[in-house]
């Protein structure tokens, strides 16, 4: 399988050379150059997340040989990083609703699925390649993906990653997560302003030449963890499937019967992953995309209109909160036909008129197989107490807004088929607005979200995660904090180039 850019200005390459460079030099993403392989079903019935897995990206990673796969998916996936025995499992709610808990990775949020898998995939496709640079993983973060890439790539040999957040966007506990990581290989600095400012300026570094070659010169490669890199998107698709194919086994559903999938949203790779598998053959029947109170892509899914001229709101759920959903690109290459002279168009509206609109049949064919509302802050803590009360489970605000706007696809549409809701993080990562939700008010008020997190556990009878037990107590490693400007200087220092 080869890999072009969704702008059509590079050389096709394999799955190795594109997940190296990350993003395309044209500015594009990586996608399959070919039409996606399907998937039989039947024979991956029997097997295990790990053997579903190598059998699902297989044909995606086509250099690498059957051992070579198993090797990286057992080092992703089966040395003991994951604290339940299924990797992802579903949780049932009731006859129609499950919930496919990705979140229990060492950073307890669902980037783990993919962050822990991509250190292995970019070693052994170095190794291939006989590239010989180390890799720079440069990624700006909403909250979640940096903290998975710092512990995916700790002390990996041959890398370093630096990781960007939002000063003032992302949780207490997301912040203490990244500003406490170890490991000889990594560093983490805050930026000034909302998540679009920090991938913004990850993006410049990345197209700026004269950067590259000055690395370059200096041994320095960078790329990119983040879900603009196909090696991020590749291993979320195995889960679609995973949550599809236990049903199967459990007899909740009928070979070939159609579920839907609900997936809370911001860069839109999540959800990206699930239209791959429903590419390839998997039974889906809407796909429905749960956005916050930062809403364009609920606008565009029912409207065609892509318009990122809005306010930003910081919300309680913060790794969603974003105008800019880079993996969209990707989409709308399949959705215009895979025609990059289009696809260059809507992103050169984008970036000059921060708005475009894409014409009758491109909507026609998205509302074929998406649908999209949002839901704001306050339905979000109302679905987080409702559901505990009635189910006794606790969800996190990101996932709670997939439940919010899936109630809101149930009204409008009375659609009762199986319905699997992404649940992207532990309750606990987001404690305050959990307890919140769930204890009476005297009980949080003046309480910081680590001292929740004991009452948390004790209310609900669920445990603390252990990655969260003892992380107010580590001590702060990372302090820097940069103006968006300052972010190519951030990357010298810490590489020790000038
Ligand atoms: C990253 C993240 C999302 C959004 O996923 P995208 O792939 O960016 O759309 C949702 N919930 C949580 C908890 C996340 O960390």
């Amino acid at each position: 399988m080869l890999y072009c850019s969704t702008r059509g200005e590079e050389q096709p390459r394999p799955a190795t050379r594109a997940v190296l460079q990350g993003l395309a030099q044209d500015g594009g993403l990586f996608v399959p150059a070919a039409p996606l392989p399907r998937v039989a079903l039947e024979p991956l019935l029997p097997l295990d997340y790990l053997q579903r897995a190598a059998a699902i990206i297989r044909p995606f990673l086509e250099e690498f040989s059957e051992a070579e796969m198993e090797s990286m998916v057992r080092k992703a996936y089966g040395g003991g990083a994951f604290r339940h025995p299924s990797i992802a499992p579903l949780h049932r709610l009731d006859d129609r609703l499950y919930l496919l808990e990705l979140w229990h990775g060492p950073t307890c949020a669902f980037k783990d699925m993919a962050l822990q898998f991509l250190p292995h995939l970019l070693n052994a496709a170095a190794a291939k390649t006989g590239e010989r640079a180390t890799a720079v993983i440069l990624t700006a973060t909403s909250g979640d993906t940096g903290k998975a890439a710092l512990e995916g790539f700790r002390d990996v040999p041959g890398t370093r990653v630096i990781v960007f957040y939002p000063e003032e966007g992302v949780s207490a506990i997301q912040r203490q997560q990244m500003v406490t990581q170890e490991g000889g290989n990594v560093h983490v600095a805050a930026v000034r302003g909302n998540f679009d400012d920090a991938q913004a300026g990850v993006k410049a570094i990345f197209a700026d030449g004269a950067l590259a070659d000055k690395l370059a010169c200096r041994g320095f490669k960078f790329t990119s963890a983040n879900s603009i890199n196909w090696g991020r998107l590749l291993p979320q698709v195995i889960y679609y499937f995973s949550a599809y194919l236990d049903l199967l086994a459990s007899g909740t559903i009928k070979a070939g019967e159609k579920i839907n999938f609900v997936v809370p949203t911001g860069n839109f790779g999540n959800i990206l992953a699930g239209y791959y598998a429903a590419r390839m053959g998997l039974p889906v029947g809407k796909l429905i995309c749960a956005a916050n109170q930062n809403n364009v892509l609920a606008e565009f899914f029912q409207t065609g209109l892509y318009n990122r001229n809005r306010p930003f709101y910081r919300t309680i759920s913060p790794s969603m909160d974003i105008l800019v959903s880079s993996n969209l690109e990707r989409l709308l290459f399949e959705l215009s036909g895979r025609d990059p002279a289009q696809v260059k168009e809507w992103m050169r509206l984008l970036k000059e008129k921060g708005a475009y609109q894409v014409h009758p049949a491109v909507f026609r064919a998205m509302a074929a197989i998406f649908w999209s509302d949002w839901a704001g802050d306050d339905e979000t803590i109302a679905v987080i107490g409702r559901t505990y009360r009635e189910y006794g489970y606790l969800l996190d605000p990101h996932t709670a807004v997939g439940k919010a706007v899936y109630d809101k696809y149930r009204a409008a549409t009375g659609d009762d088929s199986r319905t699997v809701i992404l649940s992207t993080a532990s309750p606990f990562k987001f404690a305050d607005s959990v307890a919140r939700a769930v204890l009476p008010p005297a009980q949080c008020a003046g309480r910081s979200p680590f001292e929740l997190l004991p009452l948390l556990a004790e209310a609900t009878g669920a445990p603390i995660p252990t990655p969260l037990q003892k992380l107010e107590q580590l001590p702060v490693r990372h302090r820097t904090l940069a103006r968006k400007e300052e972010m190519p200087k951030v990357v010298l220092d810490f590489l020790g180039v000038n």
